[in-house]
């Protein structure tokens, strides 16, 4: 493929103008992989109903063919071509979409099995990130797009984080800035529409959902178990991990400082300042903490601490907790 017209600062990374999206939208419809900016993380984008462009993204991630990809649309329209649209589709969109929130719903046989990898339910998300949003459109099919990163590793937040992984194999990214979440999507069940249900925590939140379906949700507090690892694949894995040995403790148990280890907390230490010592938000902001996480634990693993300690935030913080937890404690699974 030849160059994008208008080059980056860096090799692999180009800047969104309008004759690179021109370009890129061109790309992928002729089936080439291009890792794009969203609001959750970066992805690796190609076209979902094409099957070798879907083969070229678990091969270049090394992505179990088990674990199904997400397919990201540019207007709720698309969806329904996709997969039977529940009676609360209306309702839940639009409230969440645009927006970090994939739904879970039942195929329709257009959906390659490649994809669900062999499952009647697909996943759907609507980027609300501008530049996912705008070269969705101007590409006009769904984009397949897990995150762009070597399976099991932490995912990127950044472009730079998506170079890091993959050096020349993914030589076309496309710059949005850091992503303003940082934290994948919440994914949510609604094949069975009666019985809501978290797959996975995000952004947005079990209650937030249950307040506009006015029926409970059920969200697995406790993950990491068969029944649900079977329902959504992917969420069974050690995953998000940094090579470090990762180690969590809750705020009332910090660890003792180390010389060869890092201690991360959520908000500024007072007292214990040293330079092993971090902190993901200044003022303790759950969603700072989000946006910043996985720059950090990459960051942290090039140091070649022996150990990483990181807080957990406490369970009943609300908002963004449950999804921070649910990361770390997979980072940290053995
Ligand atoms: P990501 O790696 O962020 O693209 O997220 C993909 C995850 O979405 C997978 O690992 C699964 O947990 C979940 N997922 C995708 N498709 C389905 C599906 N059809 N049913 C259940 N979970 C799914
Ligand atoms: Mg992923």
């Amino acid at each position: 493929m030849k160059a994008p017209p208008d080059q980056g600062v860096s090799s692999f990374i180009y800047p969104p103008t309008g004759p690179n999206l021109e370009f890129f939208a061109k790309a992928l419809q002729s089936g080439c992989l291009i890792a794009i900016p969203t609001e959750t993380v970066y992805g690796l984008a190609g076209l979902a109903l094409n099957e070798e462009a879907c083969r070229s993204i678990f091969a270049v991630k090394g992505r179990p063919l088990m674990d199904p990809l997400i397919v990201h649309i540019p207007n709720r329209s698309m969806a329904g071509e996709l997969a039977e649209l529940p009676d609360c589709f209306q309702l839940i969109t639009d409230r969440f979409w645009p927006g970090p929130l994939t739904l879970i719903l039942n195929k329709k046989p257009i959906v390659p099995d490649l994809i669900t990898a062999g499952k009647p339910t697909v996943a759907i998300r609507m980027p609300k990130h501008p530049i996912a949003h705008e070269l969705l459109e101007k590409v006009g099919a769904p984009l397949a797009a897990p995150s762009a990163n070597p399976f099991g590793y932490v995912s990127p937040s950044t472009a730079e984080h998506v170079a890091e992984s993959f050096g020349e194999n993914v030589p076309f990214i496309l710059d949005g800035g850091p992503c303003e979440i940082g934290l994948e999507s919440t994914i949510l069940d609604l094949s069975d529409p009666e019985t809501p249900q978290i797959l996975r925590p995000g952004a947005i939140s079990a209650d937030e959902i249950s307040d506009v379906l006015r029926v409970p949700v059920i969200s697995n507090k406790v993950h990491l178990g068969g029944d649900q690892a079977a329902k959504a694949p992917g969420t069974f894995f050690r995953h998000y991990s940094p090579g470090t040995n990762l180690s969590l403790f809750e705020k009332e148990n910090p660890p003792v400082l180390q010389k060869d280890h890092a201690i991360v907390f959520l908000d500024r230490p007072g007292n214990l300042l040293d330079k092993n010592v971090f902190w993901l938000s200044e003022d303790g902001s759950l969603e700072k903490a989000a946006q910043s996480l996985f720059g950090l634990l990459r960051k942290l693993d090039r140091l070649n601490y022996s150990v990483i300690h990181c807080e957990m935030p406490t369970i009943d913080s609300g908002g963004y907790a449950e999804a921070i937890r649910d990361r770390l404690s997979r980072a940290a699974a053995k």
